[in-house]
């Protein structure tokens, strides 16, 4: 662990953010280095990391079928994009997304924090559509899990690890889905050349 010079924390505008990074060995994957900014006068705290490995564009897909699925491991960067289809969930990086080592559990209960934050300024329809999503979740969570958990990373720092070979379905982004993909704190520009050619 070693601290990088302090830079201007987002949140109270001080130079005051350190920054530490952990190297992290994730079973059935390998190594991701973790970042995590820390401001020592406001708190402010922002995770994210990169994954140590090969990486390309990628699109990854995995069926939950069984409360051991529930276990697998994600890691899930400040880049990526989380979908359940099932349950109509979509996670967009923002600026400040971050990146975490979770497990399939962990990012049901994201989503639901999502959710219950969305559903607290919600009325009528919206709220009784979110009522419904927020128990078929829980009741995946709790008894029946049965959905796909889908991630796009287009800087490739993120995966769904099973030891279970075919379990977790893997393709490269196409340059169309790279384009249509927000990238979180690393938006590029749409006249980007490089992904156009
Ligand atoms: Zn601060």
């Amino acid at each position: 662990m070693d601290a990088i010079y302090a830079q201007r924390c987002p949140s109270c505008d001080t130079e005051s953010v350190l920054t530490t990074q952990n190297e992290y060995e994730v079973e059935h994957f390998g190594a991701v280095l973790i970042t995590v900014a820390t401001c020592r006068k406001c708190g402010y705290r922002h995770t994210d990391l990169i994954a140590l490995t090969e990486r390309e564009p990628i699109a990854l897909t995995a069926r939950i079928n069984s409360l051991a699925d529930l276990n697998m491991r994600v890691i899930k960067s400040g880049t990526a994009t989380v979908m359940i289809p099932e349950f109509g969930a979509k996670i967009t990086p923002g600026p400040y997304s971050e990146g975490y080592v979770t497990n399939v559990e962990g990012v049901l209960d994201k989503i639901e924090d999502a959710l219950t934050f969305m559903m607290s300024t919600a009325k009528g329809k919206r709220l009784k559509k979110g009522e419904k999503r927020l128990k078929q979740m829980r009741n995946a969570r709790d008894s029946k899990p049965h959905f796909t958990l889908m991630i796009k990373d287009p800087l490739g720092n993120s995966a769904i690890v099973s030891p279970q070979a075919g379990k977790v379905k893997k393709r490269k982004l196409t340059k169309r889905e790279l384009l249509a993909t927000k990238y979180g704190q690393y938006v590029l520009p749409q006249e980007d050349t490089a992904l156009k050619s």
